[in-house]
């Protein structure tokens, strides 16, 4: 039996390994080294450079949170960017709303979009064939730094900040994203999880304290993203879309079609911005620079 290890939090002395059934595919792309795996808990599972971003069975709590979150609470979001999300699990969720009118997805590496049209169907089948979705192989930074159009909502939906997703964590990549983004638009992020990687969200909360009224996080929690509560950084203009009830958010849900979900509800959505307060620590003393 071959077991694979997360090597993420080596430095921390910490380390997830996985007991192999199956290696499905493995190589070293132009950016990254890329293994895919099943596993019997977790199905299908999807590292690159030695930390998990995928798997079959706990896919939807991130790809719903990362998508429903932000795209509800703008309330009216017809223009959608999303920097990464290779594995097109975020783009499936945002085509969920019949409302979005284009979806442009920018992702560096084409091999990671290749590979999930062959392992990931249940994301891709939806979402290539659907005529609102553009795909842009190129680096974010360069995109956003030279936007053609702006958005309503832009999803970051990096791997985690060193090799190619590090520039997807620089006050240079946020402050462009802003000038991409319209009135009252929202950007959310991956921004890992706060027990283990404390630093990378207080780094990114104090670049959007410097660059937008309202600065944050919420958090889920996803079994393969190991060390408890995931942070997804919260940036926007518009102060109150981060506050509101949990009423209005099932009236929007309802208009959207009231499509089925696993993870994210009404009230979901509203407590997740609840934040324990270690973690509320973290995102004050980055607001305070
Ligand atoms: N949900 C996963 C996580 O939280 O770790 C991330 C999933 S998705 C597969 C991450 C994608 O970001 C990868 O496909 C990777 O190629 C892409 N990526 C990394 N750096 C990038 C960059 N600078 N521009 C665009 N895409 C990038």
């Amino acid at each position: 039996m071959r077991w694979i290890p997360e090597t993420l939090f080596d430095a921390l002395g910490l380390r997830m390994t996985y007991a192999v059934d199956r290696v499905l595919h493995e190589a070293r792309t132009g950016h990254q080294h890329l293994v895919l795996f099943e596993h019997t808990l977790f199905g299908k599972v999807l590292m690159l450079d030695g930390a998990i971003q995928v798997t079959t069975r706990d896919e939807f709590i991130y790809h719903e949170m990362m998508t429903h979150v932000p795209i509800l609470a703008h309330g009216n979001a017809r223009d959608v960017l999303i920097v990464g999300g290779g594995d097109c699990g975020i783009a499936e969720e945002v085509l969920k709303h019949k409302a979005v009118r284009r979806l442009t997805q920018v992702e560096i590496d084409a091999s990671v979009v290749d590979f999930a049209r062959e392992h990931f169907p249940a994301f891709t089948g939806p979402v290539l064939s659907d005529p609102r979705f553009e795909l842009v192989i190129d680096d974010g930074m360069n995109f956003v730094a030279a936007p053609d159009r702006r958005f309503d909502v832009i999803i970051v939906d990096s791997t985690d900040p060193h090799g190619p997703g590090a520039v997807l964590f620089t006050y240079d990549f946020y402050a462009a994203c802003k000038r991409c983004l319209g009135t009252a638009g929202v950007m959310v992020t991956q921004n890992g999880v706060p027990f283990l990687q404390p630093d990378e969200l207080v780094a990114s909360v104090r670049h959007f304290a410097r660059l937008f009224a309202d600065a944050g996080c919420y958090v889920a929690a996803i079994p393969t993203y190991v060390g408890g509560h995931m942070a997804m950084g919260w940036a926007s203009d518009d102060v109150s879309l981060r506050a509101l009830a949990p009423e209005t958010i099932t009236q929007r849900y309802r208009g959207a079609g009231q499509f089925p979900t696993r993870y994210w509800t009404p009230e979901v959505h509203c407590a997740a911005f609840a934040l324990p307060r270690f973690i509320a620590e973290h995102v004050e003393r980055a607001k305070r620079g």
